[in-house]
């Protein structure tokens, strides 16, 4: 048995070689909730450990940024270690998956096109196997966030084009010039297989945990991995649940998510309930209104899947019932950006 990811009759925009029409990822390699082992004491043999011993990553109720009788529940990816967001898993898994490839020491050399966070994930593994990241960033990214990907020891290379995305050929050149392993989160079913064996399954457990079957889930789009693992899980496991998935409106940038139609692998095979456009100055709002009434200070994509969710929710397009937010990353890394609005 296997999943099969069929084409839901979206416009599918190729934007590379990669492209293919089904994805298999075979069940077995899914196990059921076996692998998720939360470690009571929180004592770790090592680093990697810390990583997904760690895990449930937490769910908790937003008292008071919920709006009335739609009950908020935020996931708090930020609690990742390394580069404390959802792209710790992906860094990992990929890693994973490469060294079963290229053997136990892992690859010497491996380059990334990254808005940073899956740069650092992928920085934490190569000091933990020894091996060199060179990290390709778009000229959208933060000071701070080149600046982290430095401190974790990556090389950089700041390129003048505003995407991720657009980065991807030169990296693929890259590494075929100088023999570097390119994990390329974009198409990379490793990606999307991560978030399906432990983000989407750990969440059901704590749902069922929280006595709460989701009316939906919000969550952002960038390579469009966790949502769609999100996705293929919950509608094949409850019925009803819908997913909302997060972008940034046309012309701007929130780092992290991008609009579907600049290309985006996995979420042209899942079922979308509606994509919603979120501006750069609501999703400052979002996280100042979550920081200020939770008192979680959450990043900016995060920010603006809350302020989908609070819009929604007072246009009246929400019912009474429990929601679940993805909050994939945390604030401190955009204080620079926040800044320009207190
Ligand atoms: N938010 C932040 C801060 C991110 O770094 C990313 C991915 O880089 C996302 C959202 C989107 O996650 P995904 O790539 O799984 O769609």
């Amino acid at each position: 048995m296997c999943i099969v990811l069929k084409k839901l009759g979206v416009k599918y925009i190729p934007i590379s070689y990669y492209v293919t029409e089904y994805i298999f990822i075979p069940l077995e390699t899914l196990r059921f909730f076996d692998d998720i082992d939360p470690n009571k004491y929180r004592v770790f043999k090592d680093s990697e450990e810390l990583l997904y011993r760690n895990w449930p990553t937490p769910l908790v109720r937003l008292k008071k940024s919920s709006i009335d009788d739609k009950v908020a529940w935020a996931k708090l990816e930020g609690f990742n270690p390394w580069s404390m967001s959802v792209k710790d898993r992906i860094g990992w898994y990929m890693y994973r998956k490469a060294i079963e490839k290229y053997g136990a020491k892992g690859p010497h050399l491996l380059v990334e096109s990254t808005s940073t966070n899956t740069g650092l994930a992928i920085a934490s593994m190569c000091s933990i196997y020894g091996s060199k990241l060179r990290a390709y960033i778009p000229s959208t990214v933060s000071v701070t966030g080149e600046l982290l990907l430095k401190i974790f020891g990556v090389d950089v290379v700041r390129s003048p084009k505003p995407l991720t995305v657009d980065l991807i050929d030169e990296v693929e050149d890259v590494a075929r010039r100088e023999g570097a392993v390119h994990l390329n989160q974009f198409y990379n079913d490793a990606n999307l297989e991560v978030h399906l064996r432990y983000t989407a399954k750990e969440l059901e457990l704590q749902i069922r945990e929280a006595g709460i079957v989701p009316k939906a889930i919000f969550g952002g789009l960038g390579t469009s991995g966790h949502m769609s693992a999100i996705s293929i899980y919950f509608k094949n496991r409850f019925r009803g649940v819908k997913i909302y998935g997060v972008v940034p409106k046309l012309g701007t940038a929130i780092q992290g998510i991008r609009r579907i139609e600049s290309g985006m692998k996995w979420i042209h095979h899942v079922e979308i309930d509606e994509v919603i456009e979120v501006s750069p100055d609501d999703a400052v709002k979002g996280v100042l209104d979550v920081v200020r009434s939770d008192g979680i200070f959450i990043g900016l994509s995060s920010g603006a899947v809350y302020h989908a969710y609070r819009k929604m929710a007072i246009d009246g397009k929400l019912d009474k019932g429990d929601y679940i937010l993805i909050f994939p990353d945390i604030g401190f890394k955009y204080v620079e950006q926040i800044s320009k609005y207190i």
